[in-house]
């Protein structure tokens, strides 16, 4: 098994990881990058992958670092399936069209102020092409096996937001942990991630790793904020 990192690595954006074997190719999460400039163009590069090729695209959840590339490839003729657990697929259906429907407004923006070396500015893809893609979706539960020719995989809570989920893939002898974004062991709206299986490699989130979060009550701290706003406008 052979993969490839087409982005989230070297930045926190633009997850895309293509998983190869001698008879399947998948590519678990397919993200935007977002942010800089530099890093936003490079959305406009094209991947080193054949789409006509692309077995099946897999999504460890919603946000558009994860999802929001996926419109760009339906453009481009992918017409395989996306697999993603269904409170993943209902929220890409608003964010993948909100993202449209802003790149519209900004190409927009661009053209009437003239910003930028384009004399008529066009968006990465439009709501139109966003809403149409959510036909690729296949929804699959927590748990359940999914086999893509030799690939098999499953998804599991992550925590983070809702849907989210780590991918277990298994293919040629080996099992491989994509944990996607991983959310607290104690948050007060979502189950805690999964523990994950004992795996031959895994790929692990890391944008916050090097940080604490404070042991505070956030719920209470955002009171306390909130209470000093309002007196300070004399509210209260
Ligand atoms: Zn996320």
């Amino acid at each position: 098994m052979n993969i490839t990192f087409l982005g989230g690595t070297e930045t926190v954006t633009g997850s895309k990881y293509l998983v190869e074997t001698g008879k399947t190719r998948v590519l678990v999460d397919c993200g935007l990058f977002q942010g800089f400039k530099w890093l936003r163009e490079r959305n406009w590069q094209p991947l080193p992958l054949d789409f006509a090729s692309l077995d099946a695209v897999l999504l460890t959840h919603a946000h558009l670092d994860h999802s929001g590339y996926l419109p760009v490839l339906y453009h481009q003729g992918f017409r395989g399936p996306v697999y993603t657990h269904h409170a993943t697929r209902d929220l890409c259906r608003i964010l993948l069209a909100d993202s449209g429907h802003l790149q519209e407004e900004d190409a927009r923006f661009y053209a009437k102020h003239r910003i930028g070396r384009h004399r008529s500015p066009a968006p990465l893809y439009d709501r139109r092409t966003a809403e149409d893609c959510m036909a690729l979706f296949r929804t699959v539960d927590f748990g359940e096996d999914v086999s893509i020719a030799d690939i098999r995989f499953h998804l599991q809570p992550a925590g983070h937001i809702l849907g989210a989920a780590s991918i277990i893939l298994e293919a040629e002898g080996r099992r491989v942990g994509f944990s996607g974004d991983v959310g607290r062991p104690d948050d007060i709206f979502m189950q805690p991630p999964q523990p994950l299986p004992e795996l031959d490699l895994l790929l692990l989130e890391s944008t916050y790793g090097n940080r604490r979060h404070p042991d505070t009550d956030p719920g209470r701290s955002w009171l306390m904020r909130s209470t000093a706003r309002r007196r300070r406008a004399g509210r209260c």
